[in-house]
């Protein structure tokens, strides 16, 4: 077991089956190293946030103990993503995966690659409400309650997902 900081991590898909990108990327999160994975939550299918001319999404956080500098985090992020074969082709379009650094420990962290608290994490409803199935008590460096966060956000049509290995969510699996 290693020392460190608890760090939150968003995880979002709406392509090429999201369900197993999602499984896949907490696998990926638990080889992390310097790193530990200490829960992840259920996952949800929420509508999409912008374009609405796309697949809805899979969301769902992990929670890490880690002794990883954040930016080191953030690049074992970013790699995930690669590895997941993410293009990006538009702001908040598809994509096979996101993961996002919604929290580092109690740190704020504001530079040209990372903001930590994620800004979004205050309105989406899609990373409040997982987090709260991990610890009800979640909260921001600032004190704020992502309880009370929840209650104040916008209706998202969260439906949270059976978890059913390899169940096709969004688009039929591709055909070979
Ligand atoms: P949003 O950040 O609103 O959820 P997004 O996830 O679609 O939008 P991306 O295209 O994935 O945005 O990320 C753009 C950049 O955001 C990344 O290159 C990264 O350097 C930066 N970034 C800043 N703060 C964070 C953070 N806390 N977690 C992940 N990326 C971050
Ligand atoms: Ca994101
Ligand atoms: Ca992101």
């Amino acid at each position: 077991m290693n020392d460190g900081v608890r760090a939150w991590v968003g995880l979002g898909s709406n392509l090429e089956d999201p369900l197993q990108q999602l499984a896949r990327a907490v696998t990926g999160l638990a080889t992390l190293p310097r790193s530990t994975l200490l829960d992840q939550s259920p996952f949800y299918r929420s509508r999409p946030m912008g374009p609405q001319d796309q697949p809805d999404f899979v969301n769902g956080v992990a929670l890490l103990q880690t002794s990883l500098p954040p930016h080191d985090l953030l690049d074992h992020l970013q790699r995930l993503e690669q590895d997941h074969g993410r293009v990006r082709l538009r702001h908040w379009g598809p994509r096979t995966l996101d993961l996002d650094l919604l929290l580092y420990g109690d740190e704020v962290i504001t530079t040209d690659r990372l903001t930590v608290p994620h800004p979004g994490i205050t309105e989406r409803d899609f990373v409040l409400r997982p987090m709260l199935d991990i610890d009800h008590n979640a909260t921001l460096p600032d004190g704020r309650r992502c309880q009370q966060l929840l209650d104040d956000c916008t209706d998202n049509h969260l439906q949270r997902l059976e978890p059913v290995a390899g169940a096709p969510l969004a688009s039929p699996p591709p055909r070979h």
